[in-house]
């Protein structure tokens, strides 16, 4: 059978489906392997010699790793001085496992990173973007082009310490995880994203006409206070207050989470349950 050495590399690719032929140059050694010469009537006939299965090995490693696999055909191109090999299905594989060892590997590593990435920019009880992330969009969203319609609104749960003390904690933080679930729901019509700015606090950074934007911020309002919170079997009376910023009327970041934590302040002072902006 026809043996062809590959670098560990193109090995890969063709085990792994990436290459479907395989060229070589019109060598003396290839034309001697690949050519059949007869004579014919006094004559010199060249043929391409049928090749049905290659064997492909890496020169790497003591166990050679190989396949055996089909070659649907064999042509000659003649522009490019070269003979070309389409490959089909393979037929056979030999000590490929550490070549799938490696690939499960770097899988793998990928896996952690990404798990790395998630630990530090989420937070784990809500698997809300955390506070160390909000820092970082604060930058960018104040640089991006649209900047002129972000508005940061602050968020906290109103009178939340007494569910904790009525329900127990556990229950507490099912509360939680529910209100993160509304706030990311409602992420998608306010062009936004969300964070937990810690414990009963939120943040959405929103990206939306003022005139859009407070509606559907009432909405979501009465939504949390009409919901039932999911996996627990009381009825509790959950309510947020809301305080709004807008980028186009301060002139830092630290302005920004300033004024729109003073609204929240007011709404609170007026009662709670209510949205509070300039
Ligand atoms: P207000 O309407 O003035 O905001 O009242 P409040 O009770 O919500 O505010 P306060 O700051 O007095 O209490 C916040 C409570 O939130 C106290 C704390 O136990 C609770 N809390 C913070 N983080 C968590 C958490 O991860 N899980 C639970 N279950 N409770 C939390
Ligand atoms: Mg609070
Ligand atoms: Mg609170």
């Amino acid at each position: 059978m026809l043996q062809i050495s590959v670098s560990k590399s193109l090995f890969d690719e063709i085990l792994f489906g990436k290459i479907k032929y395989l060229k070589k140059d019109f060598s003396k050694y290839w034309q001697k392997e690949l050519i059949d010469i007869k004579i014919e009537n006094d004559k010199i006939v060249y043929s391409l010699k049928s090749v049905n299965k290659i064997r492909i090995i890496n020169t790497l490693g003591k166990e050679k790793p190989q396949i055996v696999i089909e070659c649907l055909s064999l042509n000659r191109n003649s522009d490019l001085n070269q003979f070309e090999f389409f490959l089909g299905s393979i037929l056979e594989q030999k000590n490929t496992v550490v070549v799938d060892e490696r690939d499960e590997l770097i899988k793998q590593l990928l896996q952690e990173k990404e798990d790395m990435k998630n630990s530090m920019t989420k937070d784990f009880l809500t698997s809300l973007y955390n506070r160390q992330k909000l820092d970082l969009d604060l930058e960018i969203s104040v640089n991006r082009i649209d900047a002129s319609l972000l508005s940061l609104v602050f968020i906290d749960a109103d009178k939340f310490k007494s569910i904790n003390d009525i329900y127990g904690h556990s229950v507490g933080d099912e509360a939680l995880k529910h209100l993160s679930y509304k706030l990311k729901l409602y992420c998608t019509s306010l062009n936004a994203e969300a964070y937990r700015y810690g414990g009963e606090e939120f943040i959405l950074l929103c990206f939306k006409d003022k005139n859009e934007l407070i509606p559907i911020l009432n909405n979501l309002r009465i939504e949390i206070k009409r919901d039932k919170i999911k996996n627990t079997d009381y009825n509790i009376n959950l309510s947020v207050s809301m305080g709004i910023s807008f980028w186009r009327d301060v002139s830092s970041i630290t302005e920004l989470l300033k004024v729109a934590d003073d609204n929240l302040f007011k709404a609170k002072d007026q009662g709670r349950d209510r949205i509070i902006y300039n």
